[in-house]
C-alpha cells in the first residue's frame, strides 16, 4: 500500500499515519520529498480497508498494490485452470458453447432447440427455470418442471445442463439436475448464496453484475474457492452504461483483463451484452477473438412468441452460421470450437 501525505500535510500529521499503520502490523518505509512526502506500507493484508488510513489528517491519498482476491489471482496459481466436467473441458483450447433459450417454454421447445445445440457440436445446453424478472408480472420460468425438462433434452442429445440458482433453497433441487450452476449477474454480490454455492462440489458460472467492477467480481469468485469450490469461471454479459442503444454494453476488454488478473475461465455472454439479435453475432466473434474461454448464447425457433428475450436470441439458422465464423476465427487464435 502506498500512502501519498498532502503536501502541507505536519510532521505531526505524518507520525499519526505512521502510528497508525504501525499499530496495524504494517512496515513502513518513508520517503521524504521537496513537497510531500510517501509512505510505502509492507504487509500481506489482502483484505485491510484502506479508508482506515484515507481518512486520518493530511492523508491525500491511499493506493493499494496488492490485489484483495487470493486465490482467484495468478500469483495464487499461474497456469489457467482447467475443469473436466464429465468429459467436457472448460478453459482448455476449445472453446466451450452453452447455448439454448432464455427459459425453458415447453417439452417440444427445449427438444427442438437442443437438437440444434447438439447439431452444431455445442455440448452445453443453457436454460432458466427460474428467472429473474425485473418485473413481477413477467414470466417467472417453469420452475422444478422445466428443469426436468432440461434434464431430459439434454440427455437426449447428450448435452450438459447450465442453469441459474437464484436462491439458497434452490441449491438441493436444481444440484440434481444441473452439471453447472449459473449465478445470474443479479446475484453477483448475493455472498450468502455464494458462500452455499461454495461448499457443494458442483461448478459454477459467475455472471458479472450489471454494475459490477472485475474486481468485485473476482471477490466474487473468491467466496466460492475459499468455500472448498475450485470449479468456478466467469461471464461477462455487459455493464450498465451511459449507452441506451444497446441493453448493456459489452465490456470486451474484461476477457483480457480477467486473464491476466486470475486463473479462472472466462465465458462471454454477448446475448444479454447487447439485448438485440443484430448485435449478438459481431460481439460473439469480438468474444473469440479477445480469448474467450466459452460463448453463452440463446437461440430460439420462434423467437417473436419466446417468453423471455425474444429480441435477443438468435434463429437456430443464424447461430449454426455464426458457429462457422466462430471456428475460423478460433483456429486463426490456435483454438478449436
Ligand atoms: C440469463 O442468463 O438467463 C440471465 C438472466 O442473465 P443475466 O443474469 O446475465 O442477466
Ligand atoms: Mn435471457
Amino acid at each position: 500500500m502506498v500512502i501519498l501525505l498532502e503536501n502541507n500535510a505536519t510532521e505531526q500529521q505524518i507520525e499519526n499515519v505512521v502510528k497508525h499503520l504501525e499499530d496495524y502490523g504494517f512496515q513502513i518505509h518513508k520517503s521524504t520529498g521537496v513537497q510531500r512526502t510517501i509512505i510505502g506500507a509492507i504487509g500481506v493484508k489482502p483484505n485491510f480497508d484502506t479508508r482506515k488510513i484515507k481518512i486520518l489528517d493530511g492523508v491525500s491519498d491511499v493506493y493499494r498494490v496488492t490485489a484483495p482476491y487470493k486465490l482467484a489471482s495468478k500469483s495464487f496459481k499461474e497456469e489457467k485452470s482447467i475443469f473436466d466436467i464429465k468429459a467436457v473441458k472448460i478453459g482448455d483450447n476449445e472453446i466451450a458453447m452453452m447455448i439454448g433459450p432464455c427459459s425453458v417454454e415447453s417439452e417440444d421447445q427445449i427438444f427442438r432447440l437442443a437438437e440444434v445445440v447438439a447439431k452444431s457440436g455445442a455440448k452445453i445446453l443453457r436454460g432458466g427455470a427460474f428467472k429473474p424478472r425485473s418485473s413481477p408480472y413477467s414470466f417467472q420460468g417453469m420452475g422444478v418442471e422445466g428443469l426436468k425438462l432440461m434434464r431430459k433434452a439434454a440427455d437426449e442429445f447428450g448435452l450438459l445442463v447450465i442453469t441459474e440458482v437464484m436462491q439458497i433453497s434452490q441449491i438441493e433441487l436444481i444440484y440434481e439436475y444441473a452439471d453447472i450452476f449459473q449465478i445470474g449477474a443479479r446475484n453477483m454480490q448475493n455472498f450468502a448464496l455464494l458462500t452455499e454455492i461454495g461448499k457443494t462440489d458442483k461448478p459454477c458460472m459467475i455472471k458479472r453484475g450489471l454494475s459490477g467492477t472485475i474486481e468485485e467480481w473476482l471477490m466474487s469468485a473468491e467466496y466460492l474457492l475459499s468455500n472448498g469450490n475450485s470449479m468456478v469461471m466467469l461471464c461477462e454479459r455487459g455493464i450498465r452504461t451511459f449507452e441506451p442503444y444497446t441493453r448493456n454494453t459489452f465490456d470486451v476488454s474484461a476477457i483480457p483483463m480477467v486473464h491476466k488478473k486470475s486463473h479462472l475461465p472466462v465465458i462471454a455472454d454477448p446475448s444479454h451484452a447487447t439485448g438485440l439479435r443484430d448485435q449478438v453475432a459481431p460481439m460473439a466473434r469480438a468474444a473469440v477473438a479477445a480469448g474467450a474461454d466459452g460463448l453463452m448464447i440463446e437461440i430460439h425457433h420462434d423467437p417473436e412468441n419466446a417468453l423471455s428475450d425474444g429480441p435477443q436470441a438468435l434463429l437456430p439458422d443464424q447461430y449454426l452460421q455464426l458457429v462457422e465464423e466462430l471456428r475460423m476465427i478460433a483456429t486463426a487464435i490456435g483454438r478449436t470450437l
